[in-house]
């Protein structure tokens, strides 16, 4: 656990399958949302549910996923680090 902890490589954004809205990616899809990307488009909200994590597509007032733990209490890195801008690089 600490050797993971100590990778923080895995704060960086390493997302590969981003979750979506389906009625905003159809409309986006569609065109229906003019020239937009899908992370442009999306207003999403994330968080804890009493169950486990929710998204929730504010701009549609549906639900995206529910993950539910099982009762599980998973481990969670909540650290938030930044890449230097490169100019402050000398
Ligand atoms: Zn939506």
């Amino acid at each position: 656990m600490e050797d993971e902890r100590q990778d923080l490589s895995r704060l960086f954004n390493r997302i590969e399958r981003p979750v979506v809205c389906s009625r905003c990616a159809d409309e986006v899809a569609a065109g229906q949302a003019g020239a937009v990307s899908m992370q442009e488009y999306a207003r999403l909200d994330v968080g804890f549910s009493p169950v486990g994590l929710q998204v929730w597509c504010r701009r549609h007032s549906v639900n995206v996923v529910h993950l539910d733990f099982g009762g599980h209490r998973l481990p969670a890195d909540f650290r938030c680090i930044e890449r230097p801008a490169p100019d402050a690089i000398s």
